[in-house]
């Protein structure tokens, strides 16, 4: 089969990567001529809006996935129309809009914090009154990694902050205490058949991920996955999902959700029986899914903005380096390690060498 991919950064690479052994081949749309999943595939090189590229894709590939989810709209329903498109459109329409994902929430009785739309200084003022200190502003369309953003502290805030957003169309949401930040990945194939993996727990700082951990037995297990079940149903769902949620004295609450991989999972490479790129890549093509039980004590350490020296990532007992090929910038994720063991001890120490040296080699 012939797999299309909207991307070549480094989710499409280890997609791509999960596809070899099942004898699967790859053709990415991409505008960068070095993007990292590139060297995997037949490349088609321009932009995701190329209708001309976009057509050669539908025709060459008899399925699309992707691995953003900023797809124009006028793509995903292209592709539909003419190959299959996983996950589908719809899951692309709802994550796009965060108000859109926050009312899908909340039809699905998923709870999120309090949050209202925001088109005007107006509409903030008045939201405040109710929503109350402190709250974050986030824009509706085009945020990632915490870009777009702005906490909100006092009245006295409001208009610069409104100011920043440049007029563009914003939700403004309740600052959630958390006490964590975790994930859950879940896989839904076309017969309706699911998995799900076991708990992420998510360290961030400066809205970047750094550390996911892998918590089998998480007692907020269960809820997960019956807030992950809501969602893959309601959209028909093929494919990968995340579902990133705070946990705020033991309940959940939804952040957002992703309608692909997750560097959340990367873990899942080496510390899941079958990775989510494999799980991903089993839905799109309707076979069997594989187990997503965890191998022993699991976790992932990304390197933001530079690599330490393979060798002193490579000597930390099992751990396992993954390199991007992209050129090392600050705040880019550039690799990431993963770590597993059946020793809970060495698990730690482990995980603690490769922490050090990824803050040491993070320029953020
Ligand atoms: P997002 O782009 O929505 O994933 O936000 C990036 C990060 O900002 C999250 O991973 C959280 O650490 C933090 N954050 C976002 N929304 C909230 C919220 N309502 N309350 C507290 N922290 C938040």
């Amino acid at each position: 089969m012939k797999i299309g991919i909207l991307g070549g950064g480094q989710l499409a690479r280890m997609i791509a990567l999960a596809g070899y052994p099942l004898a699967q081949n790859f053709i990415i749309l991409d505008p960068g001529a070095d993007a990292g999943a590139v060297p995997l595939g037949e490349h088609l090189h321009g932009a995701y809006d190329d209708m001309k590229l976009v057509a050669e894709l539908a025709k060459k590939a008899d399925v699309v996935t992707y691995e953003f989810e900023n797809v124009p709209a006028k793509v995903a329903e292209f592709l539909s129309d003419h190959t299959h498109i996983y996950p589908p459109a719809r899951a692309l329409e709802v994550a796009q809009d965060r108000l859109t994902e926050k009312n899908f929430f909340h039809q699905l009785e998923i709870p999120t914090a309090p949050f209202a739309p925001v088109d005007s200084l107006e509409d903030l003022q008045q939201a405040m009154t109710e929503i109350g200190y402190p709250a974050i502003l986030k824009s509706r369309r085009l945020g990632y990694d915490g870009k777009g953003q702005v906490v909100l502290k006092s009245a006295e805030q409001l208009p610069f902050a409104w100011a920043s957003m440049q007029g563009a169309a914003s939700i403004v949401e309740g600052f959630v205490p958390f006490q964590r930040e975790v994930s859950i990945i879940a896989v839904r194939s076309p017969s309706g058949a699911t998995a799900f993996y076991p708990l992420s727990e998510n360290r961030h700082s400066g809205g970047i991920l750094r550390v996911a951990e892998c918590r089998e037995d998480d007692p907020l297990q269960a809820s997960a996955e019956d807030f992950a079940t809501r969602l893959l149903e309601a959209l028909n769902y093929v494919g990968v999902i995340t579902l990133e949620l705070f946990d705020m004295n033991g309940q959940l609450l939804a952040n957002e959700f992703a309608p692909r991989v997750h560097n959340s999972g990367h873990w899942t490479i080496e510390g899941a029986e079958t990775s989510q790129f494999e799980n991903h890549l089993r839905a799109i093509l309707d076979l069997p899914l594989g187990s997503t039980r965890a191998r022993g004590h699991t976790a992932m350490v990304n390197f933001i903005g530079g690599v330490p020296d393979s060798e002193q990532v490579l000597k930390i007992p099992n751990a396992h380096l993954h390199l991007y090929d992209k050129a090392a910038r600050k705040g880019r994720k550039v690799a990431h390690a993963t770590i597993r063991s059946d020793d809970i001890e060495q698990f730690r120490q482990s995980l603690q060498q490769l922490i050090v040296l990824a803050e040491a080699s993070d320029d953020s």
